[in-house]
């Protein structure tokens, strides 16, 4: 073998199970309790081995760009006003040196997938996607980088985008995105996503119902589009913070909705705990959905950055298991299976929405393995735990030395 973990716990059908893995070129080659097998050996010490975490909702090209930005409002008014002032800066060199600033970061905590969504408008241009394009080319090494092209300053009403994404897709992007409080009829924007998708067999993850009232939510509208297009259990959608306004009754209706759909929901908490409540001065709303109840009636959620160090989110250092705790915290998650489920989110439920046949730690799938220093799903969402190392297809990709404690006896 090219490789044996030993002492490692995995978990196997929601179980975990302490076990060694034999590695041989890319691919897991055994996987068994005291593997009798020869070759170099990496001891897991008993903690947790994922295949991976994933990101399934980042924006590469945007992120890196607080210091061109001013933040008064805090606002996704202001967001995206400072953004798109920014954007007229960006060059391909610009976009990728600060993409792979937060990829590298993203690496680093162990995110071995991941789907970035990409700006396509007139305005930017090809500019974003062929940075992006270099970067996902250039990291394959250490992350399997899908691109999402999508109109964030509008389709309907910005014309001259609707080609470009038709372009992108053309390109090799495999998914398509949406932003439908951005045009004048929403409604218009979403009918438009769904007949490209359609075209091209593409899959749709929309930024949706982003705002700090009920009015004018489209994720029924979007689960019938859904529903109408035969595209269930490929269409995600995330933010959704509207939801977060509803009571338990009217939530639950449209939980049930979403999961007869196969519409999936993606949860940004540092974002939507950034941009929403900003017309409060008390009792400032959290707006942040809650997974638990979604999950309960069988939709599948994922947990995301979306934005590092721009005026959507002026925070972030690219870590999953950080950002699975903060929504934690947030939504008042805390029973043990409660909180592991919030792992789920950053792996097996994210590889779900991403429709990922390959992910898992099973023998024949890709070598991908992430340490994490905990010795289950519960502690290493509770307690931070961070990835100590990482292998991509076999071949080692980052290292996070355990901090070392300098005692002194005196
Ligand atoms: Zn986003």
């Amino acid at each position: 073998m090219d490789l044996i973990i030993r002492d490692a716990r995995i978990l196997r059908d929601g179980e975990l199970v302490g076990v060694d893995i034999a590695v041989q070129g890319k691919t897991i080659a055994a996987i068994a309790p005291s593997l009798a097998a020869d070759g170099p050996e990496l001891k897991a010490e008993g903690c947790l081995v994922l295949p991976g975490l994933i990101e399934t909702h980042i924006h590469l090209d945007k992120t890196c760009i607080l210091d061109r930005c001013r933040l008064e409002e805090g606002t996704v008014a202001e967001a995206v006003r400072e953004t798109a002032a920014a954007k007229r800066g960006f060059t391909v060199e610009d976009v990728y040196d600060r993409g792979k600033r937060t990829l590298e970061r993203c690496i680093g905590h162990g995110t071995m997938r991941m789907r970035t969504h990409v700006e396509l408008d007139p305005g930017i241009g090809l500019i974003g996607l062929e940075a992006v394009e270099q970067l996902a080319r250039d990291y394959a090494w250490a992350i399997d980088v899908e691109l999402c092209v999508f109109p964030q300053e509008g389709l309907t009403n910005y014309p001259g985008t609707e080609e470009l994404l038709i372009e992108g897709l053309r390109r090799g992007a495999r998914t398509i995105g949406a932003v439908p409080y951005f045009d004048t009829d929403p409604r218009e924007q979403i009918d438009r996503i769904f007949a490209i998708a359609r075209d091209f067999d593409a899959e749709i993850d929309m930024h949706l119902d982003l705002a700090e009232t009920t009015q004018g939510m489209q994720i029924e509208y979007v689960c019938r589009k859904t529903e109408e297009f035969g595209r269930g259990g490929r269409v995600a959608v995330g933010h959704v913070t509207q939801m977060s306004l509803l009571p338990p009754e009217r939530f639950g209706e449209i939980a049930t909705r979403l999961a007869n759909a196969g519409v999936a929901v993606t949860i940004l908490p540092s974002t939507d705990l950034h941009l929403m409540g900003r017309s409060h001065d008390h009792v400032v709303p959290r707006g942040v959905v809650a997974a638990e109840p979604l999950r309960k009636a069988g939709v599948t959620c994922s947990i995301s950055t979306n934005n590092v160090l721009n005026p959507f989110t002026p925070y972030g250092d690219g870590s999953l298991i950080r950002m699975a705790n903060l929504y934690a915290n947030v939504c008042h998650v805390s029973r043990p299976a409660d909180l592991a489920s919030c792992l789920d989110m950053v792996t097996g439920s994210a590889a779900k929405l991403m429709r990922l046949d390959d992910y898992g730690i099973r023998v024949g799938a890709p070598a991908d393995l992430v340490c994490i220093d905990a010795t289950n799903p519960t502690d290493a969402v509770a307690t931070l735990a961070q990835p100590l190392w990482g292998f991509k297809r076999g071949h080692r990709s980052f290292t996070r030395p355990r901090v070392e404690i300098h005692r002194h006896t005196h």
